[in-house]
């Protein structure tokens, strides 16, 4: 997936940022590669540490669970931060604190602890790839521009102040301009992966959003389908 040409996105912005995940268990694999997608990311899906060390692309980072079948997550992580610089954040099941430690003595930069939100994973990986890449992570889109890194949102160069809930459903908005996202992709984004409430919560944040931009048709409503970006 390339970045569309109406947005500017320098250093490591979503859509031109790669992840490996490794992860044997297929159902919570397709879970984040649904989530690692929708969240703007190219994402590469192998099940083993050998295959991830056999891996001759250069993803920007790593999301590695630790609990494989074939090796030691931590000598793969060991082995992965020998051979380069890459961003890697490594994922143990709760109660596993011992290999947590290893593995960032081994290079992880960062780990999450399983179960985790969608929401944290992102937050997580911007994280690290701001440690990695500093210089920024700027989404352009007509008049609106949104630093990620900072959580600045103007629009005509105008600060707009915007709670962290309407920050994350903008973004999830604006890593794939152009893109209708459904209710249920943004509630899972900026809420949590098993959040069932009414979407109609979704639709309060959305009012005010649209009130605060102060853009006619920058949040577009795409009926039956869900909310886009739309051209402005
Ligand atoms: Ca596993």
């Amino acid at each position: 997936m390339t970045a569309p040409a109406d947005v500017t996105s320098s250093g490591a912005g979503p859509g031109t940022t790669s992840v490996l995940l490794v992860e044997d268990d297929p159902g919570v694999a397709a879970q984040l590669v649904r989530a690692l997608t929708r969240g703007g990311y190219l994402v590469d899906h192998v099940s083993t540490g050998g295959d991830a060390l056999r891996r001759r692309e250069h993803p920007d980072v790593v999301l590695l669970d630790l609990g494989l079948p074939d090796t030691d997550g931590v000598q793969v992580c060991r082995q992965l931060r020998q051979r380069s610089d890459v961003a890697i954040i490594v994922v143990t099941a709760f109660g596993e604190e011992s290999d947590r430690v290893t593995a960032l003595d081994a290079g992880a930069d960062d780990y999450l602890v399983k179960p985790f939100g969608v929401s944290e994973l992102l937050a997580r990986i911007r994280a690290v790839l701001r440690r990695v890449k500093p210089e920024g992570d700027v989404v352009r889109h007509g008049p609106l521009s949104m630093d990620f890194r900072t959580r600045k949102v103007t629009v005509g160069g105008a600060e707009i102040p915007l709670t962290p809930k309407e920050f994350d459903i903008l973004e999830c908005l604006a890593t794939d301009p152009g893109r209708v996202q459904t209710r249920q992709d943004i509630v899972e984004t900026a809420w949590d992966a098993n959040w069932y409430g009414p979407t109609k919560v979704l639709d309060v944040h959305i009012a005010a959003l649209r009130r605060k931009l102060g853009v006619p048709g920058l949040i577009e409503t795409v009926y039956g389908r869900g909310f886009r970006l739309g051209d402005v």
